[in-house]
């Protein structure tokens, strides 16, 4: 039973309380609640519009971009670059909702590239659709980093060399992997000319050369972080520039001469050094499993480092002796029991040789 319901359900039927030149579209006639209907407002709006050409300065070596001034690092590919400098060409009326867009491209020329944006959404109500034409002007010029490159530009110079011995092919790789990490880590935080420019191997050492100054104390800290030792900073005026001083900066870092996991003999005893303290190198002795404190003067010897170690058959454990094969000759030996290491028969064990008095030590 509807006996109470006095309005009619439907939008659509008009209301006969209202002025009947109010209820149809002044343009076309359809019924419409006020003015012009919607079809006819959409019919009357320029809701999409397009600058038909935008200009991009890329670098043709980097890919970097040009905006104004600023040059920035592209963080995307090239069709995603396209799309979004064909967006960025498209001007939609305020009142669009619901937006959806489509990008079609064909390179017509190096320097040109033909965009066809179409666009999908909702105004006043109705579906709207449309397509619009962006063509891409690519312009190519070298930008400040590549020129800077190209052009032998640094502003200092990271000087790698070892106390007392060369650096080795470990430190050395390590070095070369820790700047190019720092790079990576310096330009992804948008410092674009933070580079390294070069890497020179030096027959003790290795030179580093850097394209800013804070490149270069990163890099320093970085690496003695990694392979010890201490940072030194020495500027050197080269010239003026614009009224402006011009330093050049050489970071030199010092390695130590021990290193982590070096094997020392002090007074008949092995150790394995642990870390590298300004004023002594903390060790482990590795015939009583304890650590303790060695100045560098009380070590009489270096046998060699646990990245050198050989890996020995155990053949027996009996009491204070343990059997082993000698991986070098295959020949059976004995090495004196230590009481931090369980060496178990059939089973392999890390040893260091010492050649000048011919012995094997268990590394663990
Ligand atoms: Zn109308
Ligand atoms: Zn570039």
């Amino acid at each position: 039973m509807h006996h109470d319901r006095v309005r009619p359900a439907r939008a659509d039927i008009p209301d006969l309380t209202m002025n009947i030149q109010e209820t149809f579209c002044p343009r076309c006639g359809a019924p419409s609640p006020e003015g012009l209907c919607p079809a006819c407002r959409v019919a009357e709006t320029r809701w999409l519009e397009c600058e038909g050409r935008i200009a991009c300065v890329q670098c043709p070596t980097c890919f970097s971009i040009r905006q104004g001034k600023v040059w920035s690092d592209l963080q995307t590919d090239r069709e995603g670059l396209i799309r979004d400098l064909a967006l960025s060409a498209v001007r939609l009326h305020p009142e669009v909702t619901d937006v959806r867009t489509g990008i079609w491209f064909e390179e017509v020329s190096p320097n040109r590239t033909a965009c066809t944006v179409e666009v999908h959404g909702r105004l006043y109500g109705l579906l709207v659709h449309d397509l619009c034409r962006v063509e891409i002007v690519w312009q190519r010029e070298q930008c400040n980093r590549c020129s800077r490159i190209s052009g032998g530009y640094y502003e200092g110079v990271v000087q790698i060399r070892a106390a007392g011995r060369g650096m080795t092919p470990h430190e050395r790789e390590a070095a070369i992997r820790i700047a190019e990490e720092a790079e990576g880590a310096l330009q992804a935080s948008g410092e674009r000319l933070s580079f390294v420019s070069g890497i020179e191997e030096i027959h003790d050492g290795l030179d580093i050369v850097v394209g800013s100054q804070h490149m270069g104390q990163v890099l320093c800290q970085a690496l003695a972080g990694e392979l010890g030792g201490r940072c030194t900073t020495h500027p050197k005026l080269v010239g003026e520039r614009d009224g402006r001083q011009v330093y050049r900066i050489t970071y030199a870092l010092r390695l130590p001469f021990y290193r982590k996991g070096d094997i020392v003999l002090s007074k008949g005893t092995y150790y394995e050094v642990r870390k590298i303290e300004p004023q002594h190198l903390a060790v482990f002795n590795l015939m009583t499993g304890t650590g303790r404190a060695l100045r560098e003067e009380e070590v009489e010897r270096r046998i060699g480092n646990v990245s050198d170690a050989e890996s020995a058959l155990v053949t027996y454990t009996s009491g204070d002796t343990v059997g082993v094969l000698d991986p070098a000759t295959f020949a059976p030996r004995d090495i004196p029991a230590v009481p931090w290491l369980f060496p178990v028969e059939g089973a392999p064990v890390r040893v260091i040789r010492d050649p000048e008095r011919d012995e094997l030590i268990m590394i663990g």
